[in-house]
């Protein structure tokens, strides 16, 4: 029989959501009566607005008809991708730089396919996880040591640093992934410490794949929305973003990547050469469905929705907030971000779930789940119905 990928051994098996579910089903069959309410995962609840909607709608309907049909749309509708350089970037970027895609997960993946195995490669720690168990599917990070994977450095972000990690540390001519606001704790990175990260990836050679997929949930104007909204940028970083948290498309798959045709690799080969190469080999194109949707959702009418949506999730992570604030929990995010990171000195993560799952029936997500700096803090999501979130901040009381 064919051999198994040694990449796929190295990979712990799905550990944190498989495990949160394992023990909300024990928790759930010793009782039977419990009603349990998840703020334990990013995934939007709320519809799509109707302006929005009506975009995807009336685009499945061009597709049936002789004028409106349209087949592959490779890097994405022109007018899709020129509409998110005026509404993102102020037209920063031609429409060559801009790449429609399924989903930032989606092309984390092929980014991570693009820069193969030979790469050095940093993470913020803690970390949305596919930064990290990609990095090991393609072979730039080993096998699990007992405190994180073999090769992959681990920046800690924590109360002592205001959750940015030490920039110093940049891996030389490797690769960095940074989000902001952050998944899972909540940071927004503010002007001068996205400075501070560009100086230092374009002192060190370090590639940044900045991830924005929050950038609409940021209500502070000082605070940067992009990477490209600093100076220098476009030599050392590309972008990833999504309408998955923006517009509710989490289930409807539409995103973007914004490659700078300024970036280059120390050869001075173009990055956007190859991403435009890499993309059209293993990737076909977004649904041109959710492509109509997505240009509804960034016209006027779309983006006041946007706003009305993100304010809705805001409003449950301030709800959140202040429940953990009477009970005399520290905790940062949910200002700038729909998640909250609150923090139980001394405790195991774990521990705390299993409290909270116990006396309140919520469930939330263990901090260790995102890395080894998330010992002693839980993530609160704040994607979640008004009523659930409600009722499970009147049983936070019961900690
Ligand atoms: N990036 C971050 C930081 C996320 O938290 C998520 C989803 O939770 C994604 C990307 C995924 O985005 P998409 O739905 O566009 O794949």
């Amino acid at each position: 029989m064919i051999r198994r990928n040694p990449c796929m051994a190295n990979i712990r098996a799905g550990y944190l959501f498989p495990e949160i579910a394992k023990r909300r089903r024990e928790y759930a069959a010793k009782n039977p009566g419990a009603r349990i309410i998840s703020l334990g995962v990013g995934n939007t609840t709320e519809p799509i607005l109707p302006h929005t909607d009506r975009g995807l709608v009336g685009g499945a309907e061009r597709l049936g008809t002789r004028e409106g049909y349209s087949g592959y749309a490779d890097e994405g509708f022109e007018e899709l991708r020129r509409r998110i350089s005026d509404v993102f970037y102020k037209n920063a970027f031609g429409i060559d730089e801009i790449f429609i895609s399924d989903g930032a997960k989606c092309d984390i993946g092929r980014l991570q396919l693009l820069f193969g195995a030979g790469v050095s490669v940093a993470v913020q720690d803690p970390s949305y996880p596919v930064y990290v168990d990609g990095s090991v599917l393609v072979g730039a990070a080993g096998g699990w040591t007992g405190e994180g994977y073999a090769g992959l450095l681990y920046l800690p972000c924590t109360g002592e640093n205001g959750y940015f990690p030490d920039v110093s540390k940049l891996p030389e001519n490797g690769l960095f992934y940074f989000c902001s606001p952050n998944n899972p704790t909540g940071a927004a990175a503010t002007r001068e410490q996205l400075s501070a990260l560009v100086r230092a990836a374009r002192d060190r050679g370090t590639l940044v794949i900045f991830d924005a997929a929050y950038s609409e949930y940021i209500r502070d104007p000082s605070l940067p929305k992009t990477i490209f909204e600093i100076d220098g940028a476009k030599g050392c970083a590309l972008e990833v973003n999504s309408f998955s948290k923006a517009a509710g498309f989490t289930g409807v798959r539409l995103g973007w990547t914004v490659v700078p045709r300024e970036l280059v690799y120390q050869g001075g080969e173009s990055v956007n050469a190859d991403w435009t190469r890499l993309s059209a080999t293993v990737f076909n194109g977004a649904s041109n469905i959710a492509q109509y949707g997505g240009l509804a959702a960034l016209d006027g009418e779309g983006l006041a929705e946007i706003r009305r949506l993100s304010d809705f999730y805001m409003e449950n992570a301030r709800l959140i907030r202040e429940a953990l604030r009477k009970l005399g929990v520290g905790c940062v995010g949910g200002d700038n971000s729909p998640y909250i990171w609150a923090r139980f000195p001394g405790r195991d993560s774990w521990d705390v779930f299993s409290e909270i799952l116990e006396k309140c029936q919520v469930v939330t997500t263990p901090g260790t789940g995102f890395g080894p700096a998330g010992q002693s803090f839980i993530r609160f999501s704040a994607f979640g119905r008004r009523v659930d979130v409600e009722e499970a901040c009147a049983r936070l009381s019961r900690m």
